[in-house]
């Protein structure tokens, strides 16, 4: 998830309408006042083990990325072995130094292919310097297209390779089979979740969120009912012992989708009612619809616009309920 990026480039849409001197401007505003909140040098990365041959890279715990206090910026995926690395997310550009010296404490080989599970920068800021170093680059169509978009684009950070949804794409590399598996809109218009079928590892990206509410980019194609429709295909291809592993925050199974995607019905029918009734957003955010779960989320009760808290997710509801 990131907000800040999705704030900019929603902004940027609607100056775009408008004059370009005043772009241009508010741009620079916009991304000093989005990146000051993350002290990049700060940022650690850790490495988890899962099996032999499947790793992940996450950020350190704590305020080095204020929009995401559970850990810094998004996970990494890491299949290595004799054919080369296959990478899952590139984190932060800023990153790519600390990221690489985890990677060389793991393999010596090349990284061979690097996939995107969505277009927000803490999952591919990273992309043009790991495709610098020769990897294939590859995602949604509707991921490519997004971020082009954005003002100042490395072209090395866009896909090369690009696909549609239909059947899953697969990679048949150090004895795994990864699937690449284009989901319809969800946290964003081009998310994919990435399944290690030997391992039995699934990376599901962010439109799971265990930290605080989930975070719905409606302003790149992302959509509630999307978001539903993939935790429900998660838990046809999940078994018992799956392991999901979000974006960030920790892992999960099959059984911890149930309770989530609960959540997010009755707060939606909640939202619903208060719509029937002719409330105003302001009214329906007061009505505090989220309050039987505020207290047992961690990262819930943030400051109000935060990326993960009440008061956006009840905003996001009532706009999307409203269309
Ligand atoms: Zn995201």
């Amino acid at each position: 998830m990131d907000l800040q990026l999705a704030t900019m480039l929603s902004t940027w849409e609607d100056i775009h309408l408008k004059e370009a001197p005043m772009k241009l401007l508010a741009l620079t505003a916009l991304a000093t006042a989005a990146y000051a909140q993350i002290n990049y040098p700060k940022i650690e990365i850790l490495t988890e083990r899962y099996t032999p041959n499947l790793y992940m890279l996450a950020g350190a715990p704590g305020d080095a990325d204020q929009n995401h206090p559970d850990g810094a910026g998004g996970r990494i995926g890491l299949l290595v072995g004799p054919d080369g690395i296959f990478m899952v997310d590139s984190q932060y550009e800023q990153v790519t130094d600390r990221v690489l010296a985890a990677i060389r404490k793991i393999s010596p080989q090349p990284i061979r292919y690097l996939a995107n599970t969505h277009l927000h920068v803490d999952h591919t800021g990273g992309n043009g310097n790991i495709v610098k170093l020769g990897a294939i680059l590859i995602a949604r169509e509707e991921l490519r297209s997004d971020m082009a978009r954005a003002a100042n684009m490395d072209p090395a950070r866009l896909p090369a390779v690009t696909y549609g949804m239909g059947d899953p794409i697969k990679f048949r590399m150090n004895g795994e089979v990864v699937d690449l598996i284009p989901i319809r809109a969800a946290h964003t218009g081009g998310d994919t979740i990435v399944r290690f079928e030997n391992a039995d590892i699934v990376m599901i990206g962010d439109f799971y969120r265990n930290f605080g509410y989930p975070f719905i980019d409606t302003n790149n194609g992302g959509s509630l009912k999307g978001a539903l429709e993939a935790l429900d295909y998660l838990m046809k291809i999940a078994g018992p012992n799956t392991k999901l592993i979000p974006g960030h925050g920790t892992i999960i199974k099959r059984e911890d989708i149930i309770p989530y995607r609960d959540m997010i019905l009755d707060v939606r029918s909640k939202v619903e009612q208060l719509i029937k009734q002719g409330k105003s957003v302001q009214e329906a955010v007061a009505a505090k619809p989220t309050s039987a779960y505020d207290a047992k989320l961690p990262g819930a009760l943030g400051p109000a616009g935060n990326g993960t808290s009440a008061d956006r997710f009840v905003r996001m509801l009532y706009s999307e309920l409203k269309k």
